[in-house]
């Protein structure tokens, strides 16, 4: 708090409250280098980012794009809400992420684009992605709102494609209170996206596209700033606590951690653990609700599966992405965050160990 008050009294001093203001320009500054990234713009929140990245390709009204029901609402919502058609692709069984073999025979003369998810900060197969998205002119839009920081064979992972999102909600590895991004070697995508969340204002006397209002604030930026500068500390913890579980619980047969990856680094944002219900001999759902019962929350992230939604289920069968739908019934992510301490850790582990010898017995 002590950090905050010193960094946002400059904005008293100099009475700039928003619209792109020293914070603003400062954090823009700081997070090229820190995401290893050329150009970035900044938004209100993540999934106005995502909305405005599509709207800024002008595709037709209609067009279809590819991508997971295994994510959060928003990836979705962003297409429909662009008056584009979400076409589901299934998901990887190891690490949640798009199948890639199972992209092209998806891809129709109405597809436009292909928007996978980096699910739990772990990267897509970003090379065959590219090289289908080449061979079939498509863009690909990544929701990398998991993948905050993160490198793949040494370059930041929001080099690829030809716009990535990054969130900054307050649940994130690295928070703006709200905000989110957008990075892109386009320069010119840049130029659309600051007309677009500024109402298509290009000069005061300008405004020659139709835009809405989804800019940072200077408040947000500045928090921006000093969690910044706590975000590598932040990590480490979260690998302490990410091995500690993987200490724990990996020997336990029924329940399984997503693959990583040699040639990425990651930011330990999340904590998935997948229960298969005939080898754990118990289920996802009877853990939720042992952690619950001694006040250990935990996340059933992502359940329901996004085509099983009230709003998308008439249009879709979740039962055509199995993968999805299986791991969407059997994951929980469990509690990560800087602060937990080992000792809490332990105490989660006790319980979910226990579920399953009881379940066994
Ligand atoms: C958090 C999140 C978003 C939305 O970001 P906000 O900053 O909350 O608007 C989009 N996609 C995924 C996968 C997310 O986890």
């Amino acid at each position: 708090m002590e950090e905050y008050v010193k960094e946002i009294e400059g904005i008293w001093a100099n009475k700039w409250l928003t619209n792109m203001g020293p914070k603003h320009l400062e954090l823009e500054e700081k997070l090229k280098e820190y995401l290893d990234v050329e150009n970035i713009s900044l938004f209100v929140n993540g999934h106005a980012a995502l909305e405005n990245a599509i709207a800024a390709f002008d595709f037709e009204r209609g067009s279809e794009v590819i991508t997971t029901p295994f994510t959060f609402p928003s990836t979705t919502h962003a297409i429909v809400r662009n008056n584009l058609v979400p076409v589901f692709c299934d998901i990887k069984k190891d690490d949640y992420t798009i199948d890639e073999s199972k992209i092209e025979p998806l891809i129709t003369d109405k597809t436009c684009a292909i928007i996978p998810v980096h699910v739990y900060g772990n990267i897509c197969n970003v090379e065959e992605i590219e090289r289908i998205a080449k061979k079939h002119n498509l863009k690909v839009i990544y929701d990398s709102a998991h993948a905050f920081g993160e490198r793949y064979k040494g370059v930041g992972v929001g080099q690829f494609g030809d716009a990535s999102m990054f969130s900054f909600h307050a649940t994130k590895v690295f928070n703006t209170i709200e905000g989110g991004c957008i990075t892109t070697k386009d320069a010119g995508l840049i130029k659309r996206l600051s007309m677009l969340k500024n109402f298509g204002i290009e000069g005061p006397e300008t405004i020659d596209y139709i835009g809405g209002n989804a800019k940072m604030n200077e408040f947000s930026a500045a928090m921006g700033i000093c969690n910044l500068r706590h975000v590598e500390d932040n990590i480490r913890e979260r690998k302490a606590i990410t091995e500690r579980y993987i200490e724990r619980l990996g020997h336990i047969k029924g329940i399984h951690f997503n693959k990583t990856r040699d040639d990425q680094t990651y930011n330990y944002a999340y904590m998935p653990v997948l229960f298969d219900p005939a080898e754990s001999g118990t289920t996802r759902d009877r853990v939720f609700e042992r952690l619950q019962e001694e006040n250990i929350g935990s996340r059933k992230y992502f359940y329901p599966l996004v085509s099983d939604y009230g709003c998308y289920k008439n249009d879709y069968d979740s039962k055509d992405t199995p993968v999805a739908k299986y791991v969407s019934d059997n994951i929980l992510t469990i509690p990560i965050y800087p602060g937990l301490s080992i000792a809490d850790v332990d105490d989660i582990c006790d319980v979910i160990e226990e579920e399953i010898k009881h379940a066994n017995r």
